[in-house]
């Protein structure tokens, strides 16, 4: 059957978790359908916490919850889902995000660089020191920026697939392609396909690499089976359990970041 593999996403992960959910302590990150848009859900267990407490993150522009350690994430759902309305009013409320301007700062391999606009840059954006240089139409780079981070992540993402197929001995390299899922950072399909979520050319390198691994090593074990995280920690050079931390920490600040309006 199929062979679509999610990372990081357990098997029950209907609130689309960018990892397997820890149910006994800390702090987890998914989405969560509400009014028809894909809302952050961060939820903290505390252990002094006595209630299911509800706010909303402007920061992430969506909810966090805190709960006591007994509570169980369905009621929690259902309680987030009791206050829907509520919720979509005050994330409306926040306004329009904002889109990327001049002088604000943007990551690359997980560095961060401040966009230095003038109409005497070049249009194509261009890395010079810790700052991002772009030209043309002051309007339009936002879109501009976004276009050259899709081009690298297609480039880069390409060169660590080969040199990963190459350790794993695949005589055959996938194609790759960039994704815009919200749900997953890659994917594969035994059709010859690798799909990784374009916005991981801004997380830093040991993080993007550790999704192209996962993707690769799929090739070998199209499952999550120990064998699979065995042979995936073989052709992966760094720590996988470092890059899923990255990944739960800060995942959802990727999609943060507004190249057009709306
Ligand atoms: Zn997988």
């Amino acid at each position: 059957m199929g062979g679509l593999q999610d990372l990081f996403a357990g098997k029950n992960a209907r609130i689309g978790s960018t990892r397997k959910q820890n149910s006994s302590a800390g702090s987890s990150q998914s989405v969560i359908n509400i009014g028809n848009r894909e809302i952050p859900l961060t939820i903290r267990r505390h252990p002094r916490s006595r209630s299911i407490s509800l706010r909303i993150d402007t920061a992430k522009r969506g909810i966090s919850v805190t709960m006591p350690h007994w509570v169980a994430k369905r009621e929690a759902l259902a309680f987030i889902a009791s206050r829907s309305e509520w919720i979509e009013q005050r994330l409306a409320a926040l306004g329009p995000n904002k889109v990327l301007a001049n002088h604000d700062m943007v990551s690359f391999c997980g560095n961060d660089y401040q966009i230095s606009w003038s109409k005497e840059h070049l249009r194509t954006p261009d890395l010079r020191g810790d700052m991002l240089l772009v030209g043309g139409e002051e309007a339009l780079i936002a879109g501009r920026i976004e276009r050259w981070l899709k081009a690298k992540a297609r480039s880069i993402f390409a060169d660590d697939l080969a040199e990963y197929c190459e350790r794993a001995g695949e005589s055959k390299i996938p194609r790759i392609g960039l994704s815009n899922a919200r749900r997953r950072w890659g994917s594969c399909s035994q059709s010859g396909w690798v799909r990784v979520q374009w916005r991981l050319i801004m997380a830093p390198a040991n993080v993007r690499r550790a999704v192209i691994a996962h993707e690769v090593a799929h090739l070998r074990h199209m499952d999550h089976s120990q064998r699979f995280y065995d042979w995936m920690d073989t052709i992966y050079e760094g720590d996988r359990a470092a890059a899923d931390a990255w990944l739960k920490a800060h995942g959802n600040s990727l999609y943060g970041v507004q190249f057009s309006a709306g």
